[in-house]
Order: C-alpha cells, then structure tokens, then sequence
C-alpha cells in the first residue's frame, strides 16, 4: 500500500459532463491535490451499448476546460479486459465466483443467492469444470455478509449485502462492480472520491478487494446536485452539459456547492487560479454532505 494518496476521477462515457459530475470531479480532484496525493483519470468504458458516440472526447475536454487534470495518462477500461478476466480466474479457482443462469427475479426469490437448481451450477456439477451451455453470468458469492465501514462524509455505515453481484454478464461484458476494484488496485488508489449515489455499491466492492488480496480503499462520497423534481442531475435525466465556453464560473458555482465561498473577484480568474485558491482552502469536514438543489 503506498504511503502517499492516489485517488481518481472514472466517468462513463454514457454522455457529456453535466454540474453534478462536475462537483464529484472537482472534490476528488481537489481532495487528491490538498493530500500532495495522485490524480488520476480514468474512463470507464467497459459498456458499449450504453455509451454516447463522442461522450468520451467530449468529457476529457471538459475536465481539460476546468484545468482538472489528471496527474497520468488517462487510463481506458476498453483496453483493460486481460486484467479483469485474470481478477475473475483468480476468483473463480478460489470457488468465490460461480456461473449462474438465473433471471434477476429468480435470484430475488432465492434471496439473493445461487439457486439449489440454478442451471449454471447443476452443469458444472454434472460435468466438471465444463461450462454451462447456455449463456451464463458470474456471479460473487457474498450474498449475506454486512460490510460495515466509515465514510469519509456520509459517516459510519452498515450494509448487509443482499444478493450475489455478478461480474460477468451474460452478454460478456465485464461488470462496473469488477473492472473499478480491478483498476482501482492495479492503479493503487487508496482514498476513491465520487458521488453519493454510489454508496450502496461500496459493501461489494470493499468485499471484492478482500476478495482479490487488497486493502479497501478510503470511501468518501459527496453530496449530489438535485433537479426541481428532486432526482439527482444526470445523464438519464437529461441534465444539461457543462458549458465548457464558462469554466470558471462552472467552477465558481461547484465550489460553492461544496460550502466554499471564493471571493467575488476570482470568477474572472482563469481555471488554474481558482483550483489553486480552492486546493489550499480544502477541508473535508466544511463540505455540506446534503443532497440539494444549486441555489443560484
Ligand atoms: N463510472 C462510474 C460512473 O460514472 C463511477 C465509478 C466510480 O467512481 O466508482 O458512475
């Protein structure tokens, strides 16, 4: 484990950066920076059907817009498949990972777990090491356990994890829940900084780096930017891209929604000035973890 701070930035590329990434781009970035710690940025492109033609080159010029940049190359899930297929090998020899045919409602009445008679395993039983003939996910067996850990803003938490993740899916693709703690170890990243939408996965991810020989990172995850309707902004609810023409006053308006209040006169200041203002201003306990609207 490195001694130092490595953190990250991992969008999918499903569409452009609207506020609400920016704000979870922006705390994770400047965390990292008022650490002395590591950027990265890394794009998680592992679901092609769910991807935005362009989204990709369009978010990695928004973050360059704000001057968010990453201390490394960008790193490109699309590129790293060996690795996850070598995480989920690992896995399955230890008998942690198993092939499941089941329908997510099938898994639900089963409460969470494999079924007695779940055609994926009947088949491997049957026939040894043999695989499944129909298609089949892989699920991690760790339906049951409760992960209890504490985040850096959401504080103490319990999650009893319900059902069995899959890590593979049916179609082939690799899932998020494996390809972030995949990359998240081989990048060394020790403090994971992103949106608090993403609490509920941290149970089965910390469960997967146990899993795969790794200390869980530090989890923080940050107040979200809500809609009028009460949703959070998102791509799936149309949210309004980033206008990367106003980066400074993006910036200006994010940092106010985490609770800090540049002066005036910095607006007119270019993105690396208000970065530098900001990161040596940062303290973790002055950000409002409240879900909330922007006030204009
Ligand atoms: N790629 C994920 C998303 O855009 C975030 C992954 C993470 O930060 O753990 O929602």
């Amino acid at each position: 484990m490195p001694e130092h701070y490595i953190g990250r930035f991992a969008p999918s590329p499903t569409g452009p950066l609207h506020f609400g990434s920016l704000v979870c781009a922006l705390g994770s970035y400047l965390d990292a920076v008022a650490h002395e710690g590591h950027w990265w940025v890394r794009m998680e492109d592992l679901d092609p059907p769910r991807e935005m033609p362009g989204a990709a080159a369009r978010i990695l010029k928004s973050l360059d817009a704000h001057g968010l940049h990453g201390h490394g190359p960008v790193v490109w899930q699309s590129q790293r498949h060996g690795l996850y297929q070598s995480a989920l090998d690992q896995l399955r020899q230890r008998g942690l990972v198993y092939p499941c045919t089941c329908t997510r409602e099938q898994v639900r009445k089963a409460g969470g777990h494999r079924r007695d008679d779940c055609l994926g395993v009947r088949s491997l039983g049957e026939r040894g090491t043999k695989e499944p003939q129909e298609s089949y996910a892989l699920r991690f067996a760790c339906a049951g356990v409760t992960e209890k850990f504490s985040d850096i803003w959401q504080g103490e938490q319990t999650q009893p994890i319900g059902e069995d993740p899959i890590l593979k899916r049916k179609d082939g693709l690799y899932a998020y829940q494996l390809a972030v703690v995949v990359d998240d170890i081989q990048q060394n990243v020790n403090c994971v900084v992103r949106g608090a939408d993403l609490l509920d996965c941290t149970g089965v991810q910390r469960q997967l780096f146990l899993a795969l020989g790794a200390e869980p990172p530090r989890f923080g995850h940050m107040p979200l930017v809500m809609n009028e309707g009460g949703q959070k902004l998102s791509k799936q609810n149309h949210a309004a891209p980033l206008d990367d023409a106003t980066p400074s006053e993006n910036l200006f308006q994010a940092l106010r929604f985490l609770s800090f209040l540049p002066p005036a006169e910095l607006v007119n200041e270019p993105p690396r000035q208000i970065l530098s203002w900001a990161s040596a201003r940062w303290q973790r306990q002055q950000v409002d973890r409240r879900n909330r609207l922007l006030e204009q």
